[in-house]
């Protein structure tokens, strides 16, 4: 076995850079530090884990636009689309910050017990001790930031393990905490093919949290291995968007093209499903199409570029696929459809029947299919008949109805007029059912990644 991973732009093939493929002794050796190092990162006092965060966020927002080309070379998003996701990554990391000085707990109404009168004692919120961050190659930098930030905020040791195929934001933005006053030990990175490394680190009963973003086939592999730790699951969704006859139709064409097309569709947010009332799906189709059709496709660091490559042949040819399906049950392509090397069209469907793959499972690709529906709930129905329930997008005037179509459906956030690819990164997120188990978003993911402690005083 080759003792580097060679990382390549996607969309040249270029080698643009290398990293470590760590052996089962290089797992051994971080597990034992991040072990002994899990009372150094407890005892951080808060002033510190603040001041680690906001050094990082600032010496980030100093050298975005190094680490946003880097995103766009390793990764699939275009220039326009890694800046984004820098300056998003600076606001998760002063998030963290913030958030660490407000970790806390409560006292403890232990008189509430009759016999119990004399007692006082509340909690407080403890890091769980090592937590495996495993991250996905869609987003390489803000979402590993979602999981350091955190990590760091609540006190724990952390292993960060990133995708093989864009590893390198990730190994920049650990150099970044390399240069602070975090104690050597707390944050360590280990590059290595997830199918080579995964059950070792997964498995070991030093990693007391795995906090895992991904895709569901990793996942479940990744839930029988771990045994007795807590685990958060942030996995894939085939996300859907309801279109009523009431609504702004020029902010929900612009809304939901952005969001089926965002990083070629290589979104966990991605708008997949489209369901549009009857009577304005010719008019919203047309509109839909004409507004794809200007999309400009191609190299990522040109500044007009709206959309870049596919990760790889095979996540190109899974597409392909899921198309052809669709086409073969009666599928038509408006417009799109087509693959150029690792460039597939951004494509449209409609026609599309309720049991095929685009239907059902997540494509992870620039595809979305446009469904006509007559009444509120069978848009409902639709939108809830699939295993996922990440996000979803509401388009409506009437709040009435933005209100009962949201308490409907079954999935972890809702938002009503715009698509659902919107997020911030200080709100809840994650899935219900195959979407996933716990949640993100800084404050939330410190509850994940500590454990509450009870101290009772008998008086
Ligand atoms: P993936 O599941 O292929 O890989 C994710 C990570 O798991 C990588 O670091 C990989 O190396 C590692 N891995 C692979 N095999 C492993 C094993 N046996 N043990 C431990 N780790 C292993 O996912 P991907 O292709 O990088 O990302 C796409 C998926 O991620 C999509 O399904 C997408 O929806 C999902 N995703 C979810 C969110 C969310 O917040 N819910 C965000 C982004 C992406």
């Amino acid at each position: 076995m080759s003792d580097i991973i060679e990382v390549f732009d996607p969309g040249n093939g270029e080698l643009i850079g290398s990293v470590a493929s760590a052996s089962r002794d290089d797992v051994e050796q971080v597990l034992a530090t991040a072990s002994n190092a899990v009372d150094i990162a407890r005892n951080m006092p808060t002033h510190l884990r603040i001041s680690v965060l906001r050094q990082v966020a600032e010496q980030l927002l100093q050298r975005h636009e190094e680490f946003a080309e880097l995103i766009a070379k390793e990764g699939i998003k275009t220039i326009r689309e890694a800046r984004k996701e820098v300056t998003r990554c600076v606001e998760t990391l002063r998030i963290s910050a913030e958030e660490a000085r407000r970790l806390g707990g409560e006292t403890i109404a232990f008189d509430q017990m009759p016999g119990s009168e004399n007692r006082f004692g509340y909690f407080k919120r403890l890091p769980v001790g090592v937590v495996l961050a495993i991250t996905p190659y869609n987003d390489p930098l803000n979402l590993v930031a979602h999981k350091i930030g955190p990590a760091i905020a609540a006190g724990n040791a952390v292993i960060l393990k990133p995708h093989s195929s864009t590893p390198l934001s990730a190994k920049k933005l650990v150099a970044l905490f390399d240069a602070t006053d975090l104690p050597a030990g707390v944050l360590q990175l280990i590059t290595g093919a997830g199918a080579i490394i995964g059950d070792q680190l997964v498995s070991d009963p030093r990693v007391r949290m795995v906090s895992f973003t991904g895709g569901p086939l990793v996942g479940l592999k990744i839930l029988p291995l771990a045994g007795l730790k807590k685990i958060s699951m942030e996995l894939g969704s085939n996300c859907p968007c309801i279109v009523m006859g009431d609504a702004d139709m020029e902010l929900a064409v612009e809304s939901t093209v952005s969001g089926a097309f965002w990083a070629a569709g290589q979104n966990c947010l991605h708008v997949q499903r489209l369901f549009i009332q009857q009577d304005h799906f010719d008019d919203f189709s047309k509109r839909f199409v004409e507004r794809t059709k200007r999309l400009k496709v191609g190299e990522k660091l040109d500044e007009t570029t709206d959309m870049g490559p596919m990760i790889s042949d095979a996540a190109a040819s899974k597409v392909g696929e899921f198309v052809e399906d669709a086409v073969a049950r009666g599928a038509r392509i408006l417009t799109g459809g087509e693959c150029e090397g690792r460039y597939f069209q951004p494509t449209v469907l409609d026609n599309v029947a309720a049991d095929c793959r685009i239907s059902k499972e997540e494509v992870f690709g620039p595809v979305v299919a446009l469904y006509p529906f007559s009444e509120i709930s069978e848009a409902i129905d639709l939108a809830n008949d699939v295993d996922y329930g990440l996000q979803a997008g509401v388009f409506t005037r009437d709040l009435g109805t933005a209100h009962t179509i949201a308490d409907a459906l079954h999935c972890g956030g809702v938002m009503i007029n715009d698509s659902s690819d919107y997020r911030i990164d200080a709100m809840p997120f994650g899935g219900t059912r195959g979407s996933g188990l716990g949640k993100e978003g800084v404050a939330h993911a410190i509850i994940e990644m500590t454990e509450a402690k009870t101290y009772c005083f008998n008086l």
